[in-house]
């Protein structure tokens, strides 16, 4: 018996046109087989509207879903418009609306609420993706972004300042003498200090500005687009903050400080330096006598 070989060429059995069925099955199913080979929300979503405009033409098509802090949109929004919201077995995936110029048809209609059917499954494993992801780059006790998503953050925003010959500035935060706060009040005040912390520094910063906790009770804050003179303008606002915050913790207002060490990214200069100028500035704040600023030389 002949080997069964798959890489001999195939001969079609049928030769003739494919009916406008065939066509339309062939375009479920590559639709639903794109769906599958993506876990990236945005990927599936742009996927979805490509394979879907030959099926149901649109100008436009958008997803939202509030409670996970999620929007996508592309083409252009039209008159017509068809939405809907997205659940499997009650649990809420956000809504999805398509819009058109034209009127869309009865049929279209139908053949879109079929495959969205296709789409429910992949999007829900995207959402979960995308809050493992998020939830990974997160510190869970102060909830700001931790260690990993500092790394992330500050390879961007390098290249992004270097890129575009824009400023940008890095402020080293250590809590002072947090090891006596731990053994004179116990771990949970502690913790609850650390969480006080992060809301009073998240609270100074502006929209742009990123706070992370670096590690224990040290926290970095990127400050995109912003000179050394307004770095150390807010690097002193969060540490005059911190030092007027009565954090009431395990039923004490516990005082505390913070050191400050501040730098602003040179051209051509890695993270690695770069944090390592501010981390040594932090280190003069310590020796300096502790709640106080200080700043690495340009
Ligand atoms: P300095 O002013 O020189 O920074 O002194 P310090 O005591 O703050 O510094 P040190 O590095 O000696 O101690 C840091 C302490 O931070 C040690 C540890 O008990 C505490 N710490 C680190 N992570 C956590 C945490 O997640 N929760 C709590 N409660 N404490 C933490
Ligand atoms: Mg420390
Ligand atoms: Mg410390």
């Amino acid at each position: 018996m002949p080997p069964i070989s798959n890489t001999g060429n195939l001969v079609p059995l049928f030769a003739a046109e494919p009916s406008a069925e065939t066509q339309t099955t062939a375009q479920l199913l590559q639709l639903s087989s794109h769906l599958q080979t993506s876990l990236d929300l945005e990927t599936i979503l742009v996927g979805f509207s490509d394979d879907l405009q030959d099926l149901v033409a649109h100008d436009g098509l958008d997803y939202r879903d509030v409670s996970r802090d999620v929007a996508f949109a592309r083409g252009e929004k039209a008159r017509h418009r068809l939405n809907y919201d997205l659940t499997i077995n009650g649990e809420a995936l956000g809504s999805l609306g398509l819009s058109r110029r034209r009127k869309f048809l009865a049929e279209e209609t139908q053949l879109l609420e079929s495959l969205l059917c296709a789409l429910l499954y992949p999007l829900r494993n995207a959402l979960l993706y995308r809050a493992a992801l998020q939830a990974a780059h997160k510190d869970p006790l102060t909830g700001v972004g931790n260690r990993a998503a500092f790394d992330q953050a500050l390879a961007r925003e390098i290249e992004l300042a270097q890129r575009h010959r824009r400023d940008l500035g890095m402020i080293v935060i250590d809590i002072d003498h947090f090891k006596v706060i731990n053994d004179d009040h116990g771990h949970a005040a502690g913790d609850c200090l650390l969480k006080a912390m992060a809301a009073t520094a998240e609270r100074s910063i502006r929209l742009t500005d990123r706070l992370f906790r670096y590690g224990g009770e040290e926290f970095v804050v990127l400050l995109p687009e912003t000179d050394s003179r307004g770095v150390r303008r807010l690097a002193e606002r969060i540490r005059r903050r911190v030092a007027d915050m009565d954090a009431c913790c395990e039923g004490r207002a516990i005082p505390i400080t913070a050191s400050f060490g501040v730098a602003c990214l040179r051209a051509d200069e890695t993270g690695e330096a770069f944090f390592k100028r501010a981390d040594t500035a932090l280190y003069a704040a310590k020796q300096g006598g502790r709640n106080r600023t200080c700043v690495a030389a340009d």
